[in-house]
């Protein structure tokens, strides 16, 4: 793929970034420096997060939690079929050449984005890429799958299963979203131990240890995994106490073969298992990523995904060489996520935000951050399919362009307020929408 953007390409981003925000009140009281956005438009990206579709037909490893079964629960507007700004990215992706959305037209639509699809092939992936402007996009898949290779895709895998060795009947009936979502890590830990052909967890927590845990975290760093995701706040509170190795090997063995745990002995175990994956997880040269934000789900426990919440994780000693990354940035606890980036392992991305927040709030949040720690700061989209007509690519669109725009407003002001020269906040900008990830995972990029 082409990884210099024609002149032409960088044009239509500027432009549909501004088309973006044009309608929005936060964009009048928000000048941009035009310059600052067509520079900022013209970076390549790497995106710290996202859940793109592999071309395989009826891909399902693109999360291993998929939300769509859950009970119904609102998505915000801007994530909603009928948010306007849909328009203006079917126009980027695919040319399209209505505003609106009707029946004749959303027909034609479909026969170009089918079109398209097949004339793309395995390579619809990368074209999408090249469309946003983004140079490496980090894949949080299951495994990964054909379209999906590096350089331009990197894999984040999933370890929550790793954390559940033991019934989780008495958890599922905490809420009606955790009785749908804990059987998928029962399912995830079933592949994981027939990846390494164990039939079921062995008899000591010891033996687990050696025979699943770290054997599974070194097949994932083997083929290419830069970093491992904790999507533990649907299924639980963040609070990975300072844990009881005694108590988490006396539950293990009492249950590993039957039985429900109550959810103290469970969480010991827990406690246990989340510390003893993070340090593999350094010890292997893979960051931690880790779910904090206000959602999704009708019964998911907000209070419960603090960020501040692993604060005692952060400070582990032995956990000092593993790198976590709060990923959605915490969410409405933004500014808990920037106290935290004060611990030398601690980074975010601000994935999902650009989707589900606007351009003038996301850029009130990068502002505080930026003032005070621009290197731990990550651009992120969160991209995922969300129906027929709203494929990953539509989703990643709309949150490059709007995540680009917050980064032009956010650094506008604070060049207008003598806080950064121009130069510096171009630096800023390249550093969280490029190089501050590279430096992270080591990636080398073009
Ligand atoms: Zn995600």
């Amino acid at each position: 793929m082409t990884l210099e953007a024609p002149p032409s390409r960088a044009k239509t981003l500027v432009l549909a970034a501004s088309a973006t925000l044009a309608g929005t009140i936060a964009f009048a009281q928000s000048p941009l420096d035009p310059d600052l956005a067509k520079f900022i438009a013209t970076i390549k990206a790497v995106d710290n997060h996202s859940h793109v579709n592999s071309t395989a037909p009826g891909d399902s490893d693109f999360d291993a939690l998929p939300l769509d079964g859950l009970p119904a629960f609102p998505l915000p507007m801007r994530a909603r079929p009928e948010n306007p700004e849909w328009i203006s990215g079917y126009k980027a992706l695919y040319g399209y050449p209505y505003g609106d959305l009707n029946a004749p037209h959303l027909t034609e639509l479909r026969a170009t984005m089918q079109r398209v699809a097949k004339e793309q092939g395995e390579r619809f992936p990368e074209w999408v890429l090249d469309k946003i402007g983004t140079e490496v996009m980090v894949a949080n898949r299951v495994e990964m799958g054909p379209g999906l290779a590096p350089p331009h895709f990197r894999w984040a895998s999933y370890v929550d299963a790793l954390m559940l060795p033991l019934s989780t009947q008495a958890e599922r009936a905490g809420n009606g979203d955790y009785a749908v979502l804990y059987p998928f890590e029962e399912r995830l830990l079933g592949r994981y131990l027939k990846d390494l052909q164990i039939a079921s967890p062995p008899a000591t927590l010891d033996a687990y240890l050696t025979a699943v845990v770290t054997p599974t975290l070194e097949r994932q760093q083997k083929a290419g995994c830069i970093a491992v995701k904790f999507e533990a706040a649907y299924l639980r509170k963040l609070d990975f106490d300072d844990p009881d190795e005694a108590a988490a090997r006396s539950v293990y063995a009492r249950y590993v073969a039957g039985g429900e745990p109550t959810h103290a002995e469970y969480k010991a175990l827990q406690d246990f298992l989340f510390r003893r994956i993070a340090r593999e997880a350094g010890r292997l040269g893979m960051a931690v990523h880790i779910h904090s934000f206000e959602g999704a789900g009708g019964s998911y426990k907000i209070g419960g995904s603090d960020p501040l919440l692993l604060e005692p994780a952060f400070n582990d000693p032995s956990l000092r060489a593993t790198n976590f990354v709060i990923v959605h940035g915490g969410g409405i606890f933004a500014a808990h996520t920037g106290a935290l980036f004060a611990k030398p392992n601690v980074y975010a991305d601000f994935s999902v935000m650009p989707q589900f927040y606007t351009a003038a709030t996301l850029a009130g949040i990068l502002r505080e951050w930026l003032t005070q720690h621009p290197e731990k700061v990550l651009f992120g989209t969160d991209a995922f399919a969300s129906g027929p007509d709203a494929g990953w690519e539509l989703s990643a669109w709309l949150a490059t362009v709007t995540a680009r725009q917050a980064l032009a407003i956010a650094l506008t002001a604070m060049v207008r307020d003598n806080e950064v020269t121009r130069p510096r906040a171009q630096a800023i900008a390249t550093m969280v929408l490029r190089t501050n990830a590279a430096k992270l995972y080591k990636l080398p990029l073009h």
